[in-house]
């Protein structure tokens, strides 16, 4: 009716808005250091955290905490991603320095989201190579998580620079695997090393059918020589089940939330692991 049509509006027009108010703040922000990563362990079998993920927030100075979903996409289309992801970059290295120079050699690997914009710029790889070297790590340190659809979008360009990122050390991991309803055929020809099993499969392990699309996932990524992360796990149940089936770690709420650097330090030393 009338007046949800004037709702709709205004609430469209009110989200406009704040989008633009957030995209005119990205640089200051930046700068002011607004931007923060938290870190989310991923854990073996045994429950010992090999890895983590570093996940972006925004401590916007009158928005307060804002999650990424909210302004990684507006960052993409308003120019701002390429310098968001190359702090992002510089953060992640920066943070393994710091647990290093505490005596932690954990998390072994740290995983960075990157953004499709990002394996378009030329930059990416200089950035990385500059990071590890100012923060003296070895490469293999890091691991790049892609979604499938960047994957799937990938240019010949793309695959050289991500074969050439590869051969400093740094690995790559498909994220959000099975999401993208694309052909597997870029499992062949790209460089990849790690196969994320999204939380929408795991969240279906319960029902019949999909218990076995997670075996089969899981034995794919055993057969192309690939490790295999599910994200999401949340209950008891479900990492039983996932041990069962070969998969190699583990991240979700059941082992912990996100955490600032502090806190996943913390948890880290106090060996919850
Ligand atoms: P993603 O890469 O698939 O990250 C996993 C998301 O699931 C994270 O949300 C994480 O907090 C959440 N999560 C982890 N375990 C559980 C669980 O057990 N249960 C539930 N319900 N959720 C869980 P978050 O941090 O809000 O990030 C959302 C998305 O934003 C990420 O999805 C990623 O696509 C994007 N993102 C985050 N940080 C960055 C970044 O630095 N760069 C780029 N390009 N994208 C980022
Ligand atoms: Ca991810
Ligand atoms: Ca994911
Ligand atoms: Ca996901």
């Amino acid at each position: 009716g009338r007046n949800r049509s004037v709702f709709y509006n205004d609430t469209l027009s009110a989200q406009l808005a704040r989008d633009r108010r957030l995209e005119a703040d990205f640089k200051t922000s930046l700068a002011y250091g607004e931007f923060e990563l938290h870190f989310q362990p991923k854990v073996n079998p045994s429950g010992i955290c090999l890895g983590a993920e570093a996940l972006v927030r925004w401590k916007h100075h009158q928005e307060g905490i804002i999650p990424p979903i909210q302004f990684i996409s507006l960052a993409e289309r308003s120019g701002f991603m390429t310098d968001l992801g190359a702090w992002v970059i510089r953060d992640a290295c920066r943070f393994l320095r710091r647990a290093q120079d505490r005596g932690l050699r954990l998390p072994d690997r740290l995983s960075i989201n990157i953004s499709p914009l990002q394996l378009a710029d030329d930059n990416l790889k200089a950035t990385l190579t500059d990071c590890l070297a100012e923060f003296a790590l070895e490469a293999s340190r890091i691991e790049l998580e892609l979604t499938e659809s960047a994957l799937v979008e990938t240019t010949a360009a793309n695959q050289e620079l991500l074969e050439s990122i590869r051969e400093l050390g740094v690995s790559i991991a498909i994220d959000d695997f099975g999401t993208g309803y694309s052909s597997l055929s870029y499992l062949q020809n790209l460089p990849l090393d790690v196969l994320k099993i999204d939380k929408r499969f795991v969240d279906n392990m319960e029902e019949p059918q999909g218990e076995q699309l997670v075996r089969a996932i899981i034995q794919m990524g055993r057969a192309l020589n690939m490790g295999t992360v599910a994200e999401g796990v949340e209950t008891q149940r479900q990492m039983e089940a996932l041990k069962r089936m070969g998969c190699d770690q583990f991240q979700g709420y059941l082992f912990s939330k996100p955490l600032p650097e502090d806190k996943f330090l913390q948890w880290l030393a106090a060996g919850k692991r």
